[in-house]
């Protein structure tokens, strides 16, 4: 089962994405967390893309693609995994679903947090992560780099039929029953 978990910053999708990976015994891939981990451990890659987190702003492309590509063919991700903060272009999407079919997969899910800009803000403002991307100007920062260049990823995989929304208001364990039920539905 290849999962996208789509949403804006503070929509809940790392915290969604870790419990659907318990429950379907599927891995999840925080593209955010393997940035962070890089610059965490001074890698080549976490140089080159440590300026750019603290911006707020997008890691080109490539750099991207290249490292989920990488990432997803190994054996440990054949029977499926969720994308978390991937894809976050259109472009992204084009070149993911080009990866897919060179591989024979197939995406199952595209599935959509939806969450109103201000719980988004007061959520991020309070989880207290201490991430250096988590001040209120690298917040909207990041809002606006979702707004202009992330949200027009929904339309490419709507025309898919891919997308689900879902009501990313409530209890974690809400939002992840909301989640299920599509997931389980779009199974059989
Ligand atoms: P959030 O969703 O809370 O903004 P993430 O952990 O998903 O946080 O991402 C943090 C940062 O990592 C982004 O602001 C961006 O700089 C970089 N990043 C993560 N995923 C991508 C991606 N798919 N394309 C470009 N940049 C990315």
């Amino acid at each position: 089962m290849q999962l996208i978990l789509f949403g804006p910053p503070g929509a809940g999708k790392g915290t969604q994405a870790k419990l659907i990976q318990e429950h379907y015994d599927i891995p999840q891939l925080s593209t955010g967390d393997m940035f962070r981990a890089a610059i965490k451990n001074e890698t080549e890659l976490g140089k080159k893309v440590k300026s750019i987190l603290d911006s707020g702003e997008l890691v080109p492309d490539e750099t991207v693609v290249e490292l989920v590509a990488e990432t997803i063919r190994k054996p440990e991700y054949q029977k499926g995994y969720i994308l978390d903060g991937f894809p976050r272009t259109i472009k992204q999407a084009e070149m993911y679903d080009e990866i897919l079919k060179a591989d024979g997969k197939e995406l199952h899910a595209f599935v959509s947090l939806e969450v109103p800009q201000q719980e988004l803000i007061d959520r991020i403002t309070s989880r207290g992560e201490g991430r250096e991307d988590d001040t209120p100007e690298k917040i909207k920062v990041r809002l606006q780099v979702y707004e202009d260049e992330t949200s027009p990823v929904k339309a490419h995989y709507e025309k898919q039929g891919k997308l689900f929304e879902i009501d990313g208001v409530g209890t974690i364990d809400e939002i992840q029953q909301r989640i299920r039920k599509v997931l389980d539905a779009r199974k059989s």
